[in-house]
């Protein structure tokens, strides 16, 4: 028996390798869950599913903008015609627009916020929906960060959409209490996954000041991350709601 054996999750952001939500997807197969995996990239989110089969695992996949409530409708429907419940979420997907408030468009401002923000609203709300029809309970689990937490300089947007993370997972974690619908926010330090690359690219300066200040030396892993979301799908986290989970190396400590 898996730590997840009869549960089906959905993972959102699932194509990149490495990547927190491939990573995730990977582990919840391991545990015996029946994965569905979601991405724009909708080629890359098939070959994660394949690899997971061909190692005797459950997995199929979507393409899904998670900005596009036609996409999550349609994802919500192909779960609930296939499965006809949910038992975890992962919002996971997510893009790092990183600069100076000063030389920020408004239109990143806004596509910051749709994809990191509105994309968890639009996909907690139809995860409370079916779980609560099916009435048996259930873990969301939204990906947050560090950048959530403290101040971050060269990400205000960020920070403001991962903030907007943790208030909201709180809230909503508040509500669906009595229905044992668990919310709870993950909060990534340094991981090494594509994200980084490319805001390693566009910031060195800064990405270097915060690699300096790890008190563990190093990056995390995805398969760091990836068993914090284990353990939150899991009932070993049972009693567990509203609360921030971070995994930063002691990052802010
Ligand atoms: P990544 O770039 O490797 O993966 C993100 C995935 O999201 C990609 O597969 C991408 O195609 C997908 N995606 C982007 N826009 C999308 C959209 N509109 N619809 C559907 N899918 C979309 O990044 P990652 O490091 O694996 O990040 C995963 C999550 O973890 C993000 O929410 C990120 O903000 C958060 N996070 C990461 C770190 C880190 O150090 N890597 C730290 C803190 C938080």
């Amino acid at each position: 028996m898996g730590r997840l054996s009869g549960k089906i999750a959905l993972v959102t952001g699932g194509a990149s390798v490495p990547g927190l939500g491939s990573a995730t997807a990977i582990r919840f197969a391991e545990e015996g869950a029946t994965v569905l995996i979601t991405d724009i990239d909708g080629e890359g989110v098939e070959r994660i599913a394949a690899d997971i089969r061909a190692k005797g695992g459950n997995a199929s996949a979507m393409r899904h903008d998670v900005t596009s409530t036609a996409d999550w409708d349609a994802v919500f429907a192909w779960i609930a015609g296939d499965h006809g419940r949910l038992d975890v979420i992962v919002n996971n997907a997510g893009i790092a627009i990183l600069r100076a408030i000063a030389d920020f468009t408004d239109a990143e401002w806004i596509r910051q916020n749709d994809v990191n923000l509105n994309s968890v609203y639009y996909g907690t709300q139809r995860a409370v929906k079916l779980m609560r029809e099916v009435g048996q309970g259930g873990s969301i689990i939204n990906i947050s960060s560090v950048a959530g937490l403290i101040g971050v300089q060269g990400c205000a947007a960020y920070a403001a959409a991962k903030g907007g993370v943790r208030s909201f997972s709180k809230a909503v974690a508040l509500e669906c209490a009595r229905d044992r619908i668990r919310v709870n926010s993950v909060h990534p330090g340094m991981i090494m996954t594509n994200i980084q690359k490319v805001a390693m690219d566009d910031n060195p300066e800064i990405f270097e000041q915060i690699s300096a200040s790890i008190p563990m030396g190093y990056f995390g892993e995805p398969i760091d991350v990836a068993n914090m979301n284990l353990f939150l799908a899991s009932d070993e986290s049972r009693y567990c709601t509203g609360t921030e989970f971070v995994v930063d190396g002691g990052l802010i400590t």
